[in-house]
């Protein structure tokens, strides 16, 4: 028997940088919400662990040995032997969560193939700071160093259009170059939907200018975008993919098709977020 999960794209809708702990890591946050659209894990009983990648982003990918898939299996049981395939579609260290979706997928998938308990937060945090927030679908408000999570509230239908460049970015690298890492917190988000696109306006991603100061090629990717008339264009993560907001499916996606047009090489999807 084998069980699929999907591991949707990841868009940091805003986030904020407001501290850095002692350890070095930084105390965020950040609106999350995902798109209907991402790569997919399969896993199967086997004699074996092992990790087989396909699909058309493979290629972008470190040895599987490296793979954060291998490492959320390993969360599991010894016995779990597990024969595991992931369909690689999204760009990898893009800042759409690539592997720490794939890891909740396979937790997921693996926790049901063996009828087991998911690994607990703290757990799926070492795996990465996304992966707890990667666990769910609906949009959340993810708060210090990524294991707190909770709703967001009423968020409107909203569709989108994420565009990437075709250079990855070292989230390390982008954290590095940033000018402060004491910034100022996240607005509460508000009760109401029809608020929501104003207040989200308003916040901002910390890391945008220094992923920008590190690859120039993102400020042509968000001129791309504004030239779609979104409700608003912004980077998500650490980059370097940026996402636009529409109110409908057409108008992400007659975004994704004009600029894909355009730009042959760049990665670019669209579909809705998922509320
Ligand atoms: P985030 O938005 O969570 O910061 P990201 O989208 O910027 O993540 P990933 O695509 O997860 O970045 O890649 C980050 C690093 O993780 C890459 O350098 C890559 O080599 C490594 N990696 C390990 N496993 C995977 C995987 N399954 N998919 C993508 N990258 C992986």
């Amino acid at each position: 028997m084998a069980i699929r999960r999907s591991a949707a794209a990841k868009i940091n809708l805003c986030l904020h940088v407001v501290g850095q702990r002692d350890d070095g890591l930084h105390d965020l946050q950040s609106a999350v919400a995902f798109l209907d659209c991402g790569e997919w894990v399969e896993v199967r009983k086997s004699g074996c662990t092992q990790l087989n990648i396909l699909g058309p982003k493979a290629a972008e990918l470190p040895r599987p040995d490296d793979n954060l898939i291998l490492k959320a299996a390993a969360l599991f049981p010894r016995h779990c032997q597990t024969d595991i395939r992931l369909h690689k579609t999204m760009p990898v260290a893009s800042g759409i969560g690539g592997g720490s979706a794939d890891a909740a997928a396979t937790l997921h998938a693996m926790a049901a193939l063996w009828d087991l308990p998911l690994p607990d937060v703290a757990a799926q945090v070492l795996l990465g700071a996304d992966v707890p927030v990667c666990m769910g679908r609906s949009p959340v408000l993810m708060q210090g160093i990524g294991a707190q999570i909770s709703p967001l509230g009423d968020v409107p239908a909203l569709f989108a259009c994420l565009v990437n460049p075709g250079r990855g970015l070292s989230t390390a690298r982008v954290f590095e170059q940033l000018a402060s890492k004491s910034n100022p917190p996240l607005e509460p988000p508000p009760p109401a939907a029809t608020e929501f696109c104003a207040w989200l306006k308003r916040q901002r991603n910390d890391l945008q200018a220094p992923a920008l100061a590190a690859e120039p090629m993102i400020a042509d990717v968000l001129e791309a975008l504004a030239a779609q008339a979104p409700l608003l264009a912004r980077m998500s993560g650490s980059g370097a993919t940026c996402f636009a907001l529409f109110e409908s499916l057409a108008a992400a996606q007659d975004c994704a098709s004009t600029i894909q047009a355009n730009q042959r090489d760049w990665w670019v999807a669209s579909g809705a977020l998922l509320i």
